[in-house]
């Protein structure tokens, strides 16, 4: 059987993945950081709706790890995934 309930939200700054599998619906994505995640937008991740650090440190508040990133390095930013 495949599981097809990864998704990747590509940003400039930010790729954001998204692993429905693993989301336990706490919430505290969309209550959190709104302007990024909302369920009634498609898609509902915007990556360009916040600084993708600030976006990348919303992400490790959830609680399930449905939601993961990599950040776009560019030279200076190194410390990061
Ligand atoms: S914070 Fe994580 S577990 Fe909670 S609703 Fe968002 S993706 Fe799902």
């Amino acid at each position: 059987m495949f599981i097809m309930s990864k998704k990747v939200y590509k940003g400039e700054e930010i790729e954001v993945y998204f692993d429905a599998e693993k989301c336990i619906h706490s919430g505290v994505c969309v209550k959190g950081m709104p302007e990024v995640f909302d369920l009634k937008k498609r898609p509902w991740v915007n990556t360009a709706g916040a600084p993708a650090d600030k976006i990348a440190a919303h992400i490790d508040t959830c609680p399930s790890g449905a939601l993961t990133y990599k950040l776009k390095t560019s030279e200076n930013k190194t410390d990061k995934e």
